[in-house]
Parts: C-alpha cells; sequence; structure tokens
C-alpha cells in the first residue's frame, strides 16, 4: 500500500501521517475560523486540547491567553509542538486521551472546555471516557465523523437513534453545528465530518436513579431491535418494583429518554 507523502511542518519538520492515530489534519482556514468561533476562548477558560496534531487549532486557541493543556500520542507531534510553543503559553502531556484523567490537570468544577478533531477510530470510547469526569466539564466541542454525530443528535422515531443518541443525551445538551467537507483535510478522510458541541448538565431535565440500570436497559432493548420491549426487557422486567406506563408493545426506537428512564427507575423503585 502506497504511504502518504510527508507533511512540511514549520521549523524543518515533515511528518508522515500515522492511520493508527486517526491521523488526518485539518488545513481548511476557513473551517478553523468556523471552529474557533464556535468555541470563541476567553482568557478566564481552562482549555483542553485532544490530539493537537500540528496545531491546526492550537495556533489560534493560544491567543485567547486561558489556561491551556493538551493531550497527545504521537511523540514526533510533541517533539514538534514544544519546539514551537513554550511551556508557559501551552502544557503538552504525551499521553492517550483514553489513559488520561482529567483530574489530574485540577480543574474547577464545571470548567473544563474540552476541544478537537479527534481520531475517528476512538471517538465514541473518548466520549465515554470523558464522561466519567462530567461534573469537571464546562462544554465539549469535537470534530466527530458526521455519521456519529447523526447518532448522537438523532431522536426518537429517526433512523441513526439509538443507544448512542440516548446515553449522550441523557448526560448532555447536544448541538450539530455544521458539516465539514473532506477536501478540509490531509489526508483526506473517506467519510464526512462534522462539529458538534456538548454541554454537561449541571442539573439534569431527566434523572435516573440509577444510571447504571438505565444504560443496561437501553443496551438490552437495542441489542434486539426487531423485538419489542416486552420481548427484550422480559428478564428485566420480571425484577420490576413498580409498574410503568410505558408502551411495550413498541420497539426501542420508538420510546423517547423519558420512556427509558421511566422504565429503568420503575427496576430500582423510587
Ligand atoms: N488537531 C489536529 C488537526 O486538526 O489537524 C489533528 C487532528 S487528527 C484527526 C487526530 C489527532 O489526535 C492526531 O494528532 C493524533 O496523533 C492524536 N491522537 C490519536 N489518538 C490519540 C490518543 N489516543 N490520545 C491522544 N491523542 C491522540
Amino acid at each position: 500500500m502506497k504511504q502518504p507523502d510527508p507533511i512540511k511542518l514549520k521549523n524543518g519538520y515533515a511528518h508522515i501521517p500515522r492511520k493508527r492515530f486517526g491521523q488526518n489534519f485539518l488545513h481548511n482556514k476557513k473551517i478553523i475560523d468556523q471552529i474557533i468561533a464556535a468555541i470563541a476562548p476567553c482568557e478566564n477558560d481552562h482549555l483542553l486540547e485532544i490530539g493537537p496534531g500540528y496545531g491546526a487549532l492550537t495556533e489560534f486557541l493560544i491567543r485567547s491567553k486561558s489556561k491551556f493543556d493538551c493531550v497527545e500520542i504521537d511523540q514526533d507531534l510533541v517533539k514538534f509542538l514544544n519546539g514551537r510553543y513554550s511551556s508557559t503559553e501551552l502544557n503538552i502531556i504525551e499521553q492517550d486521551i483514553l489513559k488520561f484523567d482529567v483530574k489530574t490537570l485540577n480543574p474547577q468544577p464545571n470548567s473544563l472546555r474540552v476541544v478537537g478533531n479527534l481520531p475517528y477510530n476512538i471517538s465514541t470510547p473518548v466520549l465515554f471516557h470523558l464522561l466519567k469526569r462530567h461534573e469537571l466539564i464546562f462544554d465539549m466541542t469535537f470534530m466527530l465523523q458526521l455519521e456519529v454525530v447523526q447518532r448522537i443528535t438523532a431522536k426518537a422515531g429517526e433512523k441513526n437513534y439509538g443507544r448512542l443518541s440516548l446515553m449522550l443525551q441523557y448526560h448532555c445538551e447536544v448541538e450539530h453545528l455544521f458539516n465539514v467537507p473532506s477536501s478540509a483535510f490531509t489526508p483526506a478522510p473517506k467519510v464526512g465530518s462534522a462539529i458538534l458541541q456538548l454541554k454537561p448538565y449541571k442539573n439534569k431535565p431527566i434523572e435516573a436513579n440509577d444510571p447504571k440500570v438505565l444504560e443496561i436497559v437501553i443496551r438490552t432493548a437495542f441489542n434486539q431491535r426487531r423485538k419489542t420491549l416486552r420481548n427484550s426487557l422480559k428478564t428485566l422486567l420480571r425484577e420490576s418494583k413498580e409498574a410503568s406506563s410505558v408502551d411495550l408493545s413498541l420497539r426501542p426506537e420508538a420510546l423517547s429518554l423519558k420512556d427509558y428512564v421511566e422504565i429503568s427507575n420503575s427496576l430500582t423503585g423510587n
């Protein structure tokens, strides 16, 4: 297979994009401006960028003079960034974001503004990993595969509605901001991209007694998409402590988040 051409960076560096790290570098200035405008960073913010790469967003985020941390897995890119920025401008951590606990950055509660053009091969695990620390996060603005953004923002009855929509909408307000063409990247990804903003709720509009039970109910229902809920949830519903008013003759995609929380709460009692 043909290796991608090296990308010439500033300071005389050249970098061959690594597929295993999901490296598609953004070069379209208009899109970069749109993303920075959507983030609108301020001096009092605490920014965390995941996968800065060679700094397409970093270069502009840094101008806000906010507290700024980055996590990058590729040691060559870390070396490049360290040569380009001083440690007072940017704290670069060479790590796998999936093994990194954002709590070690000592953020104030509800303060972290997490941003990044995420490596698409690990974008969903990254979202669930960050949600474990949702109380520390103010918002997240991510470039993701368009299809993943459509799944996350889908509503009941829509084609892409499923576990990802429900679990993320349980924790966060989600907004599909705009689409990004493949031509905005080098190398160009084979899939469409989009910008998604997520704001973890401080007070959830709908609260499950036990979010772990909610997760089990949703997973069990969508594992057997073609069955009615009465059939797919049969075993779980035997443990029901209370009746729920949800119509169980429906299929999983017809139910709202409120319905799933009601079923989950009927299993745990109020
Ligand atoms: N932000 C740059 C841009 O917009 O051009 C690069 C985006 S590229 C899609 C994804 C970046 O995430 C790469 O720099 C890659 O090395 C980094 N990355 C991949 N896996 C990672 C991981 N597990 N932890 C941290 N960074 C990772």
